[in-house]
């Protein structure tokens, strides 16, 4: 009897299974549906409160990585969004993110190094599909910058006729498309130039040390009394200790030279002395971890976070490896970023890290 009454629900286990499995596509339609009705309804930015929020859109370099988009921060504050760098993906970061690109109000971008960039043009496009902008998207940055806007704008231009022709007037008004250049003068060594001020948020750009790139510089965001600076590119630099004074957040590239010298030295062995001699040239422009860790304690930050990460880790435990000793130099929160990472500074001061990738 009990064996009968066994049988018997095995069966009903696998009919229901069976069903189940006939009806996957339905299921996983349902599911899509709900997911994209919550994901549109309420974005990310809308529910992170009252604060400055650091959106870590990309973590990644020139070098290629999966998990990592090129170098983008985005910068929330109140309900404002900014973006500094769109590196390849960063669009696709922000998406992913909650962080519509509809809500961008301007661009900045640290230097012109193509990692920094080559995500820019998508940018502009998807912040003009989709919030019918009538004003181009302003970028900002040292001079060069309107080279940049001017050349992408000009590569664009034809692709921007078929999406009025398809989309109409009202959906992609003419002047909506592509990036207006907002250049200012490179700051002097060793200063802090305003760049931007506007309802409460005041953005200034400090010169960096990424030579032979000369106009390289960082940024201090500061929003109703807190503050995330941002390095950009740099090799150790007391113009980012200066800068960062006493900030909330320091968000610092960093380069593992341990690293990336078993990938030079992988290169040479396997003679590819191009890919050798770029490992080698590297080093002299980027900043270690241990010395990132350095700089945030000499200019007393209250968190230090870690972008820009070279070289790519395919193995999470190599997290170790790269951070070093670094940890020894920062008594604060030391963090090596992922994409979709937002840091958080509240009102009451908390500094929190939590990762948004949605979908
Ligand atoms: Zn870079
Ligand atoms: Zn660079």
């Amino acid at each position: 009897m009990k064996k009968w009454i066994g049988g018997v629900l095995a069966l009903a286990v696998i009919a229901g299974g069976t069903a189940l499995y006939m009806q996957r596509g339905a299921i996983a339609f349902a599911v899509f549906e709900r997911g994209a009705v919550q994901v549109l309804a309420t974005p990310t930015i809308d529910a992170l409160g009252d604060g400055l929020h650091a959106g870590f859109c990309g973590t990644g370099s020139p070098l290629a990585d999966r998990r990592r988009a090129g170098p983008c921060l985005a910068i929330v504050a109140g309900e404002r969004l900014f973006v500094f760098d769109a590196g390849e993906g960063a669009a696709e970061s922000l998406a992913l993110m909650g962080l519509p690109a509809a809500r961008i109000e301007a661009v900045f971008l640290t230097h012109f190094h193509s990692d920094h960039i080559d995500g820019l043009a998508a940018l502009a496009l998807q912040r003009w599909a989709s919030s019918s902008a009538d004003a181009p998207l302003g970028l900002h940055g040292a001079p060069g910058a309107e080279r940049i806007a001017n050349g992408l704008n000009e590569a664009y231009a034809i692709d921007s006729t078929y999406r009025v022709a398809h989309h109409g007037t009202d959906i992609v008004p003419p002047g909506g498309f592509g990036l207006t250049a907002h250049p200012f003068a490179m700051p002097p060594p060793d200063e802090s130039t305003v760049v931007y001020d506007q309802d409460g948020v005041r953005v200034l750009a400090f010169a960096v040390d990424h030579s032979p790139v000369d106009s390289a510089v960082g940024y201090r965001i500061e929003y109703e009394g807190r503050s995330v600076v941002i390095s950009g590119d740099t090799k150790r630099c007391a113009c980012v200790v200066r800068a960062a004074a006493n900030a909330d957040l320091l968000v610092h590239e960093a380069l593992s030279q341990p690293l990336t010298r078993v990938l030079g030295s992988a290169a040479q062995r396997n003679n590819q002395p191009n890919v050798a001699r770029i490992f080698q040239d590297i080093e002299n422009y980027h900043t270690t971890p241990r010395e990132a860790a350095e700089v945030a304690a000499s200019a007393n930050v209250r968190a230090l976070a870690l972008t820009h990460i070279v070289p790519p880790m395919p193995i999470a435990f190599l997290e170790g490896v790269f951070v070093g000793d670094a940890r020894d130099a920062f008594e604060g929160p030391l963090w090596v970023m992922r994409d979709g990472d937002i840091v958080t500074i509240a009102p009451d001061g908390d500094i929190t890290r939590r990762n948004t990738i949605r979908f």
